[in-house]
């Protein structure tokens, strides 16, 4: 199985050992954490770059920013190592009591870059590369898009709104909406491999050959005999019998080429000259 690369996943890591980006690997990926900046207008090589002018600030981050041009990891998730990210605050228990561990240990972090008044970010594309790499995700990692996407607004709603209550809001998109997005997405995208032949279907198709081949044999042996057969019908030269047709036949301007008839061709053209059908 593979997984189509609709979109090109870029790479533009914050420095290691920094606040923002410890460098500890994820024991593994089991679930997304959806998220919206928060931030009107905003691009995700904006975000990178004001979280890696920024590194020793505070410790808060993502894996992933996503606008209507680019998707970047900022902290490696898909293109390298995963590595855990500061996206959900720790003391909050609803991700231990729903996927068994803290989002910052296990979790996805993935931020959609969106517009609102400004009109800067065309939303519509945005929300195309946040649905593919979710589905990205979940192939890679094995995650169910069912039961393991949440948004931060249901982790932590007393303090949060994104995506589901802010930017997937203002598109109008539910929650239900946008998880049947990413289902069809990742069946959209996943590309099956062929499957091996079984042993009947080996010697069905060996059968299949063997006769096309014989046929093939068969076309080429009557070809040539075609051929062989015209050939030895072709008169080296014009018989003497024909001359005078033939002769006239030219100057009637009836025959251009008078070399190389069949024996019948001859006959035929002195039947008709002796007849005065020729003249
Ligand atoms: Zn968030």
């Amino acid at each position: 199985m593979a997984f189509l690369m609709k979109y090109e996943v870029k790479q533009k890591l914050l420095t290691k050992k920094t606040k923002r980006r410890s460098g500890i690997c994820m024991p593994s990926v089991k679930f997304i954490v959806s998220h919206d900046t928060g931030n009107d207008g905003s691009t995700a090589l904006g975000n990178v770059t004001y979280y890696e002018r920024s590194n020793n600030e505070k410790e808060a981050s993502a894996h992933t920013f996503i606008d209507d041009k680019d998707i970047i990891e900022c902290i490696p998730l898909t293109t390298g190592q995963p590595e855990k990210a500061w996206h959900v605050l720790y003391n909050i228990t609803e991700d231990n009591r729903l996927f068994g561990g803290n989002a910052n240990d296990i979790a996805a972090g993935v931020e959609l870059c969106y517009s609102y008044t400004k009109g800067s970010i065309n939303n519509k594309e945005s929300y195309k590369r946040y649905v593919w790499y979710h589905a990205y995700l979940c192939f890679k990692y094995n995650i169910d898009p069912k039961k393991n996407i949440c948004g931060h607004n249901e982790l932590d709603p007393s303090r949060k709104t994104d995506p589901f209550k802010n930017a997937l809001k203002i598109m109008n998109i539910s929650k239900a909406q946008f998880i049947e997005d990413v289902i069809n997405e990742y069946d959209e995208c996943t590309i099956k491999e062929s499957q091996p032949m079984t042993i009947e279907e080996k010697t069905a198709f060996n059968n299949l050959k063997d006769i096309v081949e014989k046929q093939t044999k068969i076309i080429t042996t009557l070809h040539s005999t075609i051929k062989s057969l015209q050939e030895r019908d072709k008169m080296p030269q014009i018989p003497e019998f024909a001359k005078e047709a033939v002769e006239t036949a030219v100057k009637a301007g009836l025959v251009d080429t008078p070399e190389g008839g069949s024996y019948d061709f001859y006959r035929l053209i002195t039947v008709l000259h002796r007849n005065k059908l020729i003249f």
